[in-house]
């Protein structure tokens, strides 16, 4: 058995793939491929549907939340966000607390007016800044957020919900992944390829009255009310994408977030153990308040024992633990289909790496 822990596109649902495999030439008594069917096709229309319904009732939504799916993934909406909402003047409030909260900065201020709000840079974005230090324009158009910060391996445990300045989060790595109330958020967006299925998707999931909210600027394919109301199908739209999404949203019903909540909880504690209990052999990047229950980010005492340390892993089915470009050392993801034998498998080697490199 190989354990996946790749950071994106990553590992899917088993059973999810097996349904894939089966249902590929011929789906559902069509006589044809779901990869052959038109966008247009009814049975298209019933999984663009049921995904759309599926997703807000996984994460608590109801009439007030429109969900809507684009291509382009999440650094897309790194500019499509502030091109709906910042040209008539008003700023976008950013917390920098890694690469992609600094890239989804960057864009807005090529478009629009932006402002740092707090940030954990100083730091090496080993924390997530404190709500007392927010320096937020009251008058923001939004406040920009990034939930699960997948490089570094940080989280926010709880969301800085205030009735002022409409809150947007980038739940790319950990959307679906936690009980969390999101019913005050104005806006969530996530590239599929992290929690919820293969890339070529993005889902945005948007307040109906921030929605209301946004200016009609934007060329037509960037517009956020086009997607919506043509309920996601005004061109082409990646239809196996969506597909998957689908599936992996039925599996996620299937086994509750509450208890998916519970089972990455476990398996992130499994590692952070093994780092806490190595005598400092293993460095956790992420202050311990803060640690990701979806990246954990650590390093060994140099870059030769990492090297070790990746070759041994994959020796043993162990793939994907190379940390990102930027930061170096080694990152385990452990997203929502990542079986709990996996990150004991992981654990169980840690263990072992310590006793015969410590
Ligand atoms: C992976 C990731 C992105 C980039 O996603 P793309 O779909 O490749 O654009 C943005 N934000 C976060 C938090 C991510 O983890």
């Amino acid at each position: 058995m190989t354990h996946n822990f790749n950071a994106g596109p990553a590992i899917l649902p088993a059973s999810v793939i097996a349904q894939v495999r089966e249902e590929l030439p011929n789906y559902q008594g069509t006589g044809i491929s779901i990869l052959e069917s038109s966008h247009r096709s009814s049975q298209y229309e019933i999984i663009n549907q049921r995904a759309i319904e599926r997703l807000k009732r996984i994460l608590g939504l109801g009439a007030e939340h429109t969900v809507c799916f684009v291509q382009g993934g999440a650094s897309q909406q790194f500019a499509m966000l502030p091109m709906n909402m910042l040209q008539t003047g008003r700023s976008g409030g950013y917390v920098l607390t890694g690469v992609w909260a600094e890239k989804a900065f960057e864009e807005a201020q090529r478009i629009g007016n932006a402002h740092i709000v707090a940030s954990s840079k100083a730091g090496g974005y080993r924390h997530i800044p404190l709500r007392s230090d927010f320096a937020i324009d009251r008058e923001a158009a939004y406040l920009h957020i990034t939930s699960n910060n997948t490089i570094y391996g940080t989280q926010w445990h709880d969301l800085p919900v205030n009735n002022t300045v409409p809150l947007v989060i980038d739940a790319s790595s950990d959307i679906a992944s936690r009980t969390l109330d999101v019913r005050n958020v104005a806006m969530i967006y996530a590239g599929a390829q992290k929690n919820l299925g293969p890339s070529g998707v993005t889902v945005v999931v948007m307040r109906n009255d921030f929605l209301a909210q946004m200016h009609d600027q934007a060329p037509l394919i960037l517009r956020y009310k086009t997607h919506i109301q043509s309920n996601s199908l005004y061109n082409t739209p990646p239809v196996f994408s969506v597909y998957m999404l689908d599936l992996v949203l039925e599996w996620i019903e299937s086994i509750g977030i509450e208890a998916l909540s519970a089972q990455n909880h476990h398996k992130a504690t499994l590692i952070y153990d093994c780092i806490d209990q190595s005598g400092g052999f293993y460095r956790g990047h992420a202050a311990a308040n803060a640690r990701s229950m979806m990246n954990v980010v650590f390093r060994l005492p140099d870059e030769q024992l990492e090297k070790a340390f990746l070759a041994a892993a994959s020796a043993q089915q162990m793939i994907g633990l190379a940390g990102h470009r930027s930061a170096g050392g080694i990152r385990a993801s452990l997203y929502n289909a990542l079986p709990v034998a996996s990150a004991q498998a992981l654990a169980a080697f840690m263990r072992e790496f310590v006793r015969t490199h410590g």
